[in-house]
């Protein structure tokens, strides 16, 4: 059998996780909250299960969800998005990327991706017979380099995969990016895809720059999210994928068959939920920067070194002055020698610029769970 993707393996995130478990470390590794969401949401669930909302819902999603995210944008962005024809609820935020590349790329098309990259871009573009062109970011910053992007840019190119908040690295987007990114396509055919799954984990009173508020670039994108970060609830895969009707309709022709639709009952909670509960994501910086502020004040004085993270629920760490291990050895050092399961750096690039001594750690986890791990760190 020839591999259509012979350079894919099991995901780093399934890899660390399973460690964990074996050698029961702390696993600040795999993204998921070690709580539960809002027990209003958990409960809706059961109310519309009982009722008896158990078949298919409808192909874009249930009604009552995208009115809850057409809200949303409007209350968040101030976007207006039709949700007949622009809004489309999937299987999480997976499922809607995939869709959006299937959707426009093409045998030989190019697709410029930021590396450090969320690892689910590059198959669905090689799947559907484009090729990933590799950027990087660097560290310690870790800011696009719009002169390079422009460099890149061919007749094949057919659209920029744009994540922010970024994971892995907890950068995020500037407004002097924003204003690159509307000269850099001005006037040509690009599409933009941008992965807004931690919109709103976005620390230190920054504006999260959702592509939503700049018209001329929503004209052009699919903006995608996932309900799984802000409501505690990565199990339920809900997502969402907003962008114009042109594009939706392709988009819809993808999802149809990838899918059909999404849980119903999960679907009619979350609509339920946020518009019930619209200050959920207000209060989410807060909640998340108190976090992100406990496991780093205390590996302030540790042999880590770090600047906060600007957004998501992964704080980047150098743990250069501890081990000249490779990352992908350090952190099998780390789960044996300090029982604490993080992620590496280097598999989400291409090519690793040499000596990246960089490791993720996740701190979507309750109080005793950080403070533990911290104090494992620190003794290194
Ligand atoms: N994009 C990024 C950057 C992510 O971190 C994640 C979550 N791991 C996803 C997409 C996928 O989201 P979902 O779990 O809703 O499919
Ligand atoms: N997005 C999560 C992370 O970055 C993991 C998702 C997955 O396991 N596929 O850790």
């Amino acid at each position: 059998l020839v591999s259509r993707l012979p350079r894919v393996g099991t995901t780093i995130f399934t890899t660390m996780s399973q460690l964990a478990l074996e050698h029961q470390a702390i696993n600040l590794s795999q993204g998921f909250p070690d709580f539960d969401g809002p027990q209003e949401l958990l409960d809706r669930v059961g109310f519309y299960i009982h009722e008896g909302a158990n078949q298919y819902a409808p192909m874009s999603g249930v009604p009552l969800l995208r009115r809850a995210i057409a809200d949303k944008l409007r209350r968040c962005y101030g976007r207006e998005a039709d949700l007949e024809r622009e809004i489309t609820v999937t299987s999480g935020a997976t499922e809607a990327l995939f869709a959006a590349i299937a959707a426009v790329v093409s045998p030989g098309d190019e697709v410029i991706v930021f590396d450090p990259a969320y690892d689910s871009y590059e198959p669905a573009i090689e799947l559907n017979g484009g090729r990933a062109i590799h950027l990087p970011l660097l560290p310690p910053e870790f800011r696009i380099n719009w002169e390079a992007v422009a460099a890149a840019i061919t007749p094949r190119t057919r659209m920029i995969i744009l994540n922010s908040p970024h994971n892995p690295t907890g950068q995020v987007l500037h407004a002097d990016d924003i204003t690159a990114l509307q000269a850099l396509v001005e006037g040509t055919e690009l599409l933009i895809l941008a992965d807004e799954v931690y919109e709103h984990i976005v620390f230190d009173q920054q504006q999260h720059l959702s592509l939503n508020r700049f018209p001329d670039l929503a004209a052009r994108s699919f903006i995608v999210s996932s309900f799984g970060k802000t409501y505690h609830v990565t199990g339920w895969k809900v997502g969402y994928c907003v962008a114009p009707a042109s594009l939706t309709a392709e988009f819809r022709k993808v999802h149809q068959y990838l899918t059909f639709s999404t849980s119903t009952p999960m679907q009619l909670a979350l609509g339920d939920f946020l518009l019930a509960n619209p200050e959920h994501d207000q209060q989410l910086p807060d909640f998340y920067a108190e976090k992100r502020d406990l496991f780093n004040g205390l590996l302030q004085h540790s042999s880590f070194i770090f600047s906060p993270s600007a957004g998501t629920y992964f704080q980047l760490m150098d743990y250069a002055a501890i081990s000249d291990l490779p990352d992908t050895e350090f952190v099998q050092w780390l789960i044996r020698e300090a029982g604490v399961a993080a992620i590496p750096l280097s598999v989400f690039y291409q090519q690793p610029p040499e000596h990246l001594r960089w490791v993720r750690f996740c701190f979507a986890k309750g109080a005793n769970t950080l403070q533990q791990a911290a104090e494992r760190l620190r003794a290194l």
